[in-house]
């Protein structure tokens, strides 16, 4: 596939293969953009902005209609294109199609509710005699980079909210799996004018730099690792910018919880796109209480987990991203039990799959639970009541969401009010989200929040009209 720079799809001599990580054979190509395409699409961008913040309210509302309207038609080919690109079983891929068509039509909604407010100058001294209120204007232009493992929905959870607020993009998706956002790119520049939309492929340390230094992006919106975000923060002089960043999800069980709920959370939690998921579940922490049931319980329903082929919907599990990822997880956890914890089920690499991985007798300070584990781990931690648990969950620099599994409806406002995350579910796991509620975690896990209400308000600059009313 093309770069898509002012409304052209456009190639380039240097060339990036993209690899299906199931059978490791090269799907696709495309550019390794340069320095210089990412100027020109900068520029596009920046050109296109006084046309495009002329349009009507209503014309950007219908036009972000008809790209939804667009890409439901093609669900199954965009489901697959995920499921090729990066390994994530269909079931999964085609549930991220959905809820990015979701995104788009909550972003065509939002575009209707971009209101200001009456501001009483009078309040203050010297404000008597004047009228005085707010225009929620656009930014300008936002520059979107976003990371591999949801490659269409984090796309489109930052071009939908820019459009919506009038605003024009460039993004950057990740060389691992650009295929569905250029995809996506031809749906978008169908409906809107030529340089509204840009998408400039090729690697993050070019291409990403250009966006982060260029003095004609207004805002960095960024999805990705801890460590690419503290570099972008550092360099984003004088932008707005949005940090969605890592996660080390808890999720408590307690002594009073519904086991059987608490198993299918972590489940899902653990293994959801072989757990390559800010929010996945990355740390157990199970009351003694009811740690070996549960512990039963978790090992019963792992082993049903059936691993495979991504675009068999009969597959829970596919591979990681690639080779790479996978001897990541290998040596996480053989560090794990050099430094004591106990392998209960699974723990085998097989290329770039790694199988469903329960880990007993894991301590705090261990590096398999202070680090993000971007992989299909289920590391417990055993403690004594809702107060240690609570310390344990906090015991980490991520803060993105967390999740405690009790009947006791003390013990839930508890959490809710002393873990320091983004949000507390209290019998759900973390790994749940619908794309209108506020996103973001605390910490290191990020920075301001998306979901489209709170990314649309972020997308837009306020500007002050005083009249003289004598
Ligand atoms: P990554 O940080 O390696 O890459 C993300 C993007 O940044 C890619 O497009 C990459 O090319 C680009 N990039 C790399 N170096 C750059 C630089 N110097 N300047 C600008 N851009 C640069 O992340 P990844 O491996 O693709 O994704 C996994 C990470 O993303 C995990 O840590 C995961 O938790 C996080 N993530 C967070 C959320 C969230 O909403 N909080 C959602 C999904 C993933």
């Amino acid at each position: 596939m093309q770069m898509l720079i002012n409304g052209e799809f456009i190639d380039s001599k240097e060339k990036i293969d993209v690899i299906n990580p199931f059978n490791n054979e090269i799907i696709d190509h495309v550019p390794a953009g340069t320095p210089e395409d990412a100027k020109t699409a900068i520029d596009s961008a920046y050109y296109a902005k006084n046309e495009f913040q002329d349009f009507s309210a209503r014309k950007v509302s219908e036009s972000l209609a008809r790209c939804a309207e667009d890409l439901f038609d093609y669900l199954e080919e965009f489901a697959t294109l995920i499921a090729m690109e990066t390994g994530k079983p269909i079931n999964a891929a085609l549930d991220e199609v959905k809820r990015s068509i979701d995104t788009i039509k909550l972003s065509s909604e939002e575009s209707k509710r971009i209101y200001g407010e009456t501001v009483p100058l009078d309040a203050g001294i010297g404000g008597k005699g004047f009228m005085a209120f707010t225009l929620k204007i656009p930014l300008g232009v936002v520059g979107a980079i976003t990371p591999f493992n949801y490659p269409l929905n984090l796309a489109v959870h930052k071009i939908a909210p820019a459009l919506a607020a009038k605003n024009t993009v460039v993004l950057k998706p990740s060389v691992l799996a650009p295929l569905t956002a250029l995809k996506m790119a031809e749906i978008i520049n169908s409906h809107f004018p030529d340089g509204v939309l840009n998408v400039v492929t090729g690697r993050g340390s070019i291409i990403g730099n250009e966006l982060v230094n260029s003095e004609k992006i207004d805002k960095i919106s960024f999805t990705g690792s801890v460590e690419t975000g503290r570099m972008i923060s550092q360099k984003a002089i004088m932008k707005k910018i949005t940090l969605e960043l890592g996660g080390n999800d808890p999720l408590i069980v307690l002594g009073d919880a519904d086991l059987k709920k608490a198993v299918e959370g972590t489940i899902r939690g653990s293994y959801l796109y072989t757990g390559q998921v800010c929010i996945a579940v990355k740390r157990l922490i199970v009351d003694e209480e009811v740690a070996e049931d549960f512990v039963q319980m978790l090992i019963k329903e792992t082993k049903k987990l059936r691993i495979g082929d991504p675009l068999s919907t009969k597959t829970d599990v596919g591979p990681l991203i690639n080779e790479n990822a996978a001897i990541v997880v290998e040596r996480i956890v053989s560090n794990a039990l050099d430094e004591g914890a106990e392998l209960l089920q699974g723990g085998k690499r097989n290329g770039n799959f790694f199988e469903p991985t329960v880990l007993d007798q894991v301590k705090s300070g261990m590096k398999v639970v202070q680090d993000e584990t971007f992989g299909p781990i289920s590391p417990i931690i055993r403690v004594k009541g809702v107060e240690e648990a609570i310390k344990v969950a906090n015991d980490t620099r991520y803060g993105l969401q967390a999740s405690i599994f009790t009947e006791n409806i003390h013990h839930a406002l508890k959490a809710v009010g002393e873990i320091e995350a983004g949000s507390v579910m209290v019998n759900k796991q973390s790994t749940f989200r619908t794309d209108n509620m506020p996103f973001g975690g605390f910490k290191m896990s990020g920075m301001g929040k998306e979901g489209v209400k709170y990314a649309v308000d972020d997308m837009t600059r306020t500007k002050l009209a005083i009249l003289n009313t004598r």
